[in-house]
This record gives structure tokens, sequence and C-alpha cells, in this order.
């Protein structure tokens, strides 16, 4: 491929308010058509916007998780269009002041794509096509659903930077309760701008910007697709025409739907209807305490302070109920690596079975850091450990208490496991005359024979210890 792939992107994004922006219509996905609606947001005469001060709030948030500056000044304005599905005729959205200005994310390990700005609007409705009847019908109960839009500077280079933002973004916005972020319901939808220039070159070819696409899988095929038709157009001697197009998941291609407006289509103004949004320091400052940790920082103290691997850091933080859980757990009992390896492996192993998540379970994140402190304190096995967690799992209830009561605890009195161990040794003549004679594999049998002798409770540590210098090469 002789091209560069120049790209950016404008990400909306659903908040997570009760009520919708303007009116006090639920904010809610789904519901029979048309069932959340009024006046207001299906654009009657006469009706007055109200704007609903969480969207600021979270707007706000979205800025400070990705190193925005939130502005103290911004206003809304008017972008003129019709189309069915926005009744008002117009959509109210900021224009000339965006509440987030100047962010930025590092994707794969260091490349930094610039935040041009983040600003909130309203969602318009939906049309649902009837092929059959061929009509169309419009549903309003998403017109007045406030949004983030977060739009980008043409800083990525492939699909792969592409993807990892957009990942990061749905994390980071997850996590500050911003979003919800599920991209197969459209509470996260990605427009992709997208043009190529020969490599080495510095001037950008005619873009392309492909709508709504809604998993990292479309993202990545669509893109790949559309560096593909811009080169064979440019290597036919033509020229890319500027337009928006649509990703159809099915044939895996892109269809022209109208070519791309430019700002001054719009015709926007300000929105008299609406005072400007000002945010003192007192309110910066108050909105920024209540930002959570985010899960880059976060991943950065499980690989460094922790010394987690990459991949199990990656693990823990993609859910933040599930990272909190093992924050608290650590904070009591500071065994990072034990206690990240029970929750990885087996926790996981239960939650996945059960289809139960880590907020539903019956013990508590200090009944995780005592059954890890049990096993390195050498009070359980690996072994009885899992069988312990099981029945935690199952019913509840305190580690130690599960294994006392399950003789799970291993024993530390010697002369019962000399008498075991004696017992295997005689048994299996043949095998221990075989280990003497430099068969160093038969060990491990021997182990699993005596193991079985002494039953959970027993001590490997301590079993092995006995059985080397029982059968020990002289
Ligand atoms: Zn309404």
């Amino acid at each position: 491929m002789r091209y560069q792939p120049v790209i950016g992107l404008e990400i909306h994004c659903e908040l997570l308010t009760d009520s919708k922006v303007f009116c006090s219509c639920r904010n809610e996905f789904g519901g029979g058509e048309n069932t959340r609606v009024c006046p207001r947001c299906s654009g009657m005469p006469g009706t007055l916007p109200i704007l609903n001060q969480n969207a600021v709030r979270l707007a706000a948030k979205a800025g400070f998780a990705t190193d925005c500056t939130v502005n103290a000044y911004s206003s809304f304005d008017r972008k003129n269009y019709f189309y069915p599905d926005l009744p008002k005729a117009y959509q109210i959205t900021q224009f000339e002041h965006p509440i987030c200005t100047d962010g930025h994310i590092t994707v794969c390990g260091d490349k930094k794509i610039r935040i041009n700005r983040i600003h909130i609007e309203e969602d318009a409705g939906k049309l649902v096509h009837d092929d059959y009847e061929g009509i169309s019908m419009a549903d309003y109960n998403r017109c007045g659903v406030p949004l983030i839009e977060i739009v980008t500077e043409p800083d990525f280079r492939s699909a792969e930077e592409v993807q990892d933002f957009v990942e990061q973004i749905a994390l980071r916005l997850k996590y500050a309760g911003v979003c919800d972020a599920r991209m197969e319901q459209g509470s996260l939808r990605v427009d992709v701008n997208i043009s190529i220039m020969p490599y080495g070159s510095d001037i950008f070819g005619t873009r392309a910007e492909i709508k709504n696409l809604n998993s990292l899988k479309a993202i990545g095929r669509a893109i790949e697709y559309e560096i593909q038709r811009q080169a064979e157009i440019l290597d036919n001697g033509g020229t890319v025409v500027q337009e928006t197009r649509r990703f159809n998941d099915n044939h895996g291609d892109t269809k022209a739907l109208r070519s791309k407006e430019e700002a001054h289509d719009y015709r926007y103004f300000p929105e008299p209807d609406i005072p400007p949004v000002l945010l003192s320091d007192d309110d910066l400052e108050d909105i920024r305490k209540s930002m959570p940790e985010l899960p880059h920082v976060r991943m950065a103290r499980y690989t460094g302070e922790y010394g987690l691997p990459h991949d199990d850091a990656q693990l823990i933080i993609s859910s933040k109920a599930f990272s909190d859980f093992y924050d608290e757990a650590v904070k009591l009992n500071p065994d990072y690596k034990q206690i990240s390896n029970i929750m990885l492996v087996e926790v996981n192993r239960h939650l996945n079975d059960s289809g139960k998540t880590i907020e539903e379970v019956l013990f508590s994140p200090s009944d995780i850091a005592e059954l890890a402190r049990m096993i390195s304190d050498g009070k359980v096995s690996n072994n009885a450990g899992k069988d312990v967690l099981k029945i935690m799992f199952e019913h509840g209830g305190k580690p130690m208490a599960i294994a006392e009561q399950n003789g799970l605890i291993m024993s530390s009195d010697t002369s019962g496991l000399e008498a075991a161990i004696d017992e295997v040794i005689a048994a299996n003549a043949d095998s221990v005359e075989s280990y003497k004679n430099g068969n160093d594999k038969i060990f491990g049998f021997l182990m699993g024979q005596v193991m079985r002798t002494i039953g959970k409770g027993g001590n490997p540590a301590l079993a092995k210890d006995i059985l080397q210098k029982k059968i020990g090469k002289e």
C-alpha cells in the first residue's frame, strides 16, 4: 500500500442523566415508540428548553477524564437542518463556545491523540423503515437525550490507534459515570473521518465521513475498506469526493449517503432560549473532586508499584467494580500478585460459570484478603484454597471458618505425615528404587501418592521435604 491513512473521530456519547437534556422526560433506552416524549422534546411551537444541570456536570467530567480544559464559559447554538427525526428542524448544540477544549489521550503506548473539543448537544429521534410497506415512521423517544460529542484532531494513522482510543474513551467514561458506553445499543457511536495521502506527503487528501459505527470490529473493517476504496480511486487517476458514507456490516463495505455539509450549510446562530453556562472555580473544583481514579492511572499503579503483568492489570481494570474490589482487598493484604491470581483465575471462573457479576458475590474484599493470607501463611494449600473459595461463592461465610469446618487446614504435625510417607514408600518400592537410580520424574508420582494418603488437610510443602529426606539419593 502506497498510501498513509489520516483519520479523525467524532464520538457521540449519551449521558447517564435521569431525564432528557431540555425537558423532564425519562432518559432511558428502549420503551414503546413515542412513549417518552412531551411537547418540549417533540418540538412543539411555544415550548422552551430548560438545561439539565447534571448533563453539564457529566460533560465537564468527560473533559476531566480526557485532560481537557473545562471552560468556565460555554454557550449553546442552533444548528439548522431539516430531517424527519428532528421535529424542531434545528438541533441545539454548542458551536462557538464548547464546554471542553484541548484534551488528549495516549494510545498504543506512546502516540498522543489530541482532542479538539467536547460539546453538549441533544440527540435526534430514530426513523424506522418498513421496506415491505414502503413507509418510514418516526420514533421521538431519543429526541432530546443528552449527548456529548468528542471531536479529535486528525492524528490517527491506523485502525489500531482508533480502536485503542475508542476502547480507552469508553472505559474512562464508564469509570466516571458519564456514559454506559454500550456501543451495541448506540449509547456510544463513532463517526470516522478518513482520507489517504501518499507516504511521505504532508498534504491531506479529501476525506469521507463514515457515520455511526457501533462496534470496534465495524470500525476496523470500515477503515480498511475505505483505505482500499480511496486508494483504487487515486490509482485510477480519479478524485475522492467529500461525502458522508454508511458502513454496511453485512457486506463489509461503505455506501455514499449524502455530500458532506460544511458548517455554513447549518446557519448556526446563538440559541436565544438558553443562557450561557457559567462554571465558577468552586463548581469546577467540586466536579474535579468527584472524579474517580481513572483506568489508565490504575493501570500504571498495577503494572508499576504492584508489579502485575500488563495483561493481568488490563483484565482487572476492564471492569471498575472488579478493580474496586481488588483495590479494597489489597488495601487489607498487600499481596498484590496472590490476590490478583485468586481473582483473575478462581473468582472469574465462578463468575463466568454462574453468570454473576462481582457486585453480586456473597463475600467481601476482606474475605479474599484473608484467604490469600491463609494460603501464603501455609494454613491451607493452594488446592484447598480453591475449595474454600468455591464454598464462599456458593454459600458465603468466612474463609477460616470454612477451612476449619471442612478439614482443609494444613497440619504441621509431622508424626502423622511420616507414618503416611513410610506407608507410601513401602507400597511403591519399585518406584523408590527407580528414583534412586536417577529417574527424577517419578518423584511427582510418589508425591501424588503421599497427597492422596494424607488428604486435603495435608501440608504438601512439609510432605515434600520429608519424602525427599526419606528417599533422597545418598
Ligand atoms: Zn420531553
